[in-house]
């Protein structure tokens, strides 16, 4: 398997008989292309500092870790992968042993590990190897001194950004209560940069206390309850937010925080909820977004007309395709994503352009069929099919740097701009 997890959802059949069209939705499915959940490890890690992953799994999985996040170069990496070995495969109380062994190891060598992720791959799930038992065991083991979690970064289970899903959702049993304080809870990982950038807004329109899910550090876990509101700051989190509501918080719907339009309807929504005037919501986010006006203005001349399809990868399509049209200019070809979460997105579909061709799941050969037909000037895909599609002329952007550059907030929406005009000016300079 290369790095690029490729996994055969279904086959057979005519795969136009699978589709059906569901308001403006089609629903497709075949072989899809996608990094499975191992993926979201790579800015988890960095996020919170205190953690570490633990990715139970074979060569490949290990392969994809270290490719992915290129930790050769560490000393001290925060994340590894325990290789199932044949005998591991034959028997699965040895492998349980072996695995306390290698966990017993790890916590004596790195005293520095506040939180223990085990973390399922395929070859574990296929043993049938029971992480969340082993971590109840662990965690018996080493209690009042590391937080030990499993969950599944399987690309059986998981596309991609889901392991983010998947990592914060087993978390948030481990939450302490809040029992009603009203506070503001901002799910999703963010770049510290811009964790500061919002906090300061939230600040300045009198929004307070602001918790982040994940903190920075695994130790310091933000309060949930019934006086919590959520704020998703990442469209992926179906399971989080639903886990989150379970423990009686509040999820205040709305656009995500990616351009100025979202980034502003984001911030009015916590507003909303903590009866602050939109006049005061202006005034504070006036300076932020004339600075946002200027940085865009040159991208916007350059990404004006231009046409563009996403392929179905990392959740964030609609959103960004949202903020590429109606700031950019851009014109939409085809929207593909993993899966509509209409919980999730209700309000960015209402800002999609009605006549939108938008495709739910993947019939891989069938979109790249529509994308040669359609050539658009730019296609948004996983790194597995960039190099192929730019060999045939097409102009490409890895959907993984969307989830590894800081794009959320007034500040960065020049920067996401900057990821599309990018390949395209390449593209024009080596035309000439
Ligand atoms: Fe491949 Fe599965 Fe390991 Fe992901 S978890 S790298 S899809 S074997």
């Amino acid at each position: 398997m290369s790095t690029a997890a490729v996994r055969q959802m279904s086959q057979g059949g005519d795969p136009a008989a699978t589709c059906s069209v569901d308001h403006q939705v089609q629903h497709e499915s075949g072989q899809r292309q996608a990094f499975c959940g191992l993926a979201g490890i790579v800015w988890l890690h960095r996020k919170i500092q205190d953690s570490f992953f633990l990715v139970v799994g074979s060569r490949t999985c290990a392969h994809l870790l270290q490719s992915a996040a290129g930790v050769m170069i560490f000393a001290e990496p925060r994340f590894a992968t325990a290789v199932l070995q044949d005998r591991d495969l034959a028997g699965l109380a040895d492998c349980n042993d072996e695995l306390d062994r290698v966990v017993n190891e790890l916590l004596e060598r790195r005293p520095d590990i506040g939180t223990l992720f085990l973390v399922a791959s395929c070859p574990s799930e296929v043993i049938k190897l029971d992480l969340h038992k082993a971590a109840e065991r662990l965690a018996a083991a080493h209690a009042g001194k590391k937080r030990i979690i499993a969950y599944s970064g399987s690309g059986l289970d998981t596309t991609f950004t889901q392991g983010e899903d998947t990592c914060l959702s087993a978390l948030v049993p481990e939450l302490p209560a809040n029992d009603g304080e009203r506070a503001l809870l901002v799910a999703g990982t963010l770049a510290d940069v811009v964790e500061d950038q919002l906090s300061r807004l939230f600040e300045r329109l009198g929004i307070s206390p602001v918790y982040f899910l994940p903190p920075r550090r695994a130790a310091a876990l933000p309060p949930v309850g019934p006086g919590t509101k959520v704020l998703a700051a990442q469209p992926f989190l179906g399971e989080t937010i639903t886990a989150l509501t379970e423990r009686g918080a509040e999820l205040l719907s709305g656009l995500y925080p990616l351009g100025i339009e979202g980034t502003r309807a984001w911030l009015g929504a916590a507003a909303d909820a903590w009866r602050i005037s939109q006049q005061t919501v202006d005034e504070v986010c006036a300076a932020p977004i004339a600075r946002a006006e200027r940085g865009l203005a040159r991208y916007k001349e350059q990404l004006q007309g231009k046409r563009i399809s996403f392929l179905p990868d990392s959740m964030l399509e609609i959103p960004i395709g949202r903020f590429l049209q109606r700031e950019c200019g851009m014109d939409l070809v085809e929207v593909g994503v993993p899966y509509v979460d209409r919980r999730m997105l209700s309000a960015e579909l209402e800002l999609m352009p009605p006549r939108l061709r938008l495709t739910e799941g993947q019939d891989l050969d069938r979109q790249l069929d529509r994308l040669r037909a359609d050539r658009p000037d730019i296609t948004v895909c996983g790194l597995g099919l960039a190099n192929p599609l730019e060999a045939e002329g097409l102009t490409t952007k890895w959907s993984i740097e969307l989830v590894f550059t800081p794009i959320h907030g007034f500040d960065q929406a020049a920067d996401l701009a900057e990821l599309f005009a990018r390949p395209l000016n390449r593209r024009q300079r080596l035309a000439f």
